[in-house]
């Protein structure tokens, strides 16, 4: 069964823009993506959407739908009424290129921030061994598809651009805490730890766990959970234990 669906697209650029609504047909089985592809094809050939797999493994197609960060290839039209206006925004918390597509580089620029795995400086190449609960751990944490949305939801830097520079965001926190988690990292071993980095240069401390960012995950990651709240509780140890304190004096 199609129907024609009744979409409304922010379209515009860095200047500013403005929300357009459209009429598009939609059919059964389709995703949003679909729409705004099909109004890509007919009447607006210039409006930019990026996206890559289609099937919610890229990471390329976030935005917001109706105000919440989704991912437009994974949010199906059945889940909205027939006569429903669909709001199609670009992410809020990055700067707009054009259309629904933004500059997302402030995600990389904290990626590189992260220091990479360390191994231990006596083991060779081929001598790492992990017990399996240890691979499992991480397994979690490397299901990210780096969509970003759980950068965009969080509100520390959502809604102060201010924060930016002193906060990384749950995704790249969600990095430390599996560096940190990994038995064979040995950074802490040779400079300041992971979880003392985490509060002192990737802004752990701003987090206040509200969740936000593990209910817009679209691989239902417990970055809450399993990642920011571990980390908090080590950094926690390391810096306010007082017995801890005097050992490291
Ligand atoms: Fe996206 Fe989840 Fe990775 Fe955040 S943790 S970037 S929401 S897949």
């Amino acid at each position: 069964m199609s129907y024609l669906a009744h979409l409304r697209v922010w379209h515009g650029d860095a200047d500013g823009g403005e929300l357009r609504d459209h009429v598009v047909e939609a059919a059964e089985g389709e995703v949003v993506l679909d729409l705004v592809h099909r109004l890509q094809a007919t009447e607006c050939p210039d409006l930019a959407v990026r996206w890559n797999c289609k099937a919610g493994k890229c990471g390329s197609c976030s935005a917001e739908i109706n105000g919440k960060p989704k991912l437009m290839c994974m949010t199906r039209m059945s889940t909205f009424a027939t006569d429903e206006v669909i709001t199609v925004t670009p992410m809020r918390t990055f700067p707009v290129i054009k259309d629904l597509v933004c500059d997302v580089s402030f995600n990389y620029v904290k990626a590189r921030e992260v220091p990479a795995f360390e191994p231990p400086a006596d083991l060779e190449p081929g001598e790492y061994r992990m017990q399996q609960v240890d691979v499992q751990r991480s397994q979690e944490f490397r299901k990210c598809i780096e969509c970003f949305l759980c950068q965009d939801v969080c509100h520390v830097i959502r809604d102060h651009e201010d924060n930016k520079e002193a906060f990384s965001g749950p995704r790249f926190l969600m990095r430390v805490a599996e560096l940190e988690m990994h038995p064979l990292d040995a950074r802490g071993e040779t400079r300041a730890d992971r979880p003392d980095e985490a509060r002192e240069e990737h802004g752990l401390g701003l987090c206040n766990i509200t969740r936000c960012c593990t209910d817009v995950c679209p691989e239902h990651i417990q970055i809450t959970d399993n990642a920011l709240i571990p980390l908090k509780e080590r950094a926690a140890d390391r810096y306010y234990d007082p017995l801890l304190r005097l050992f490291r004096r």
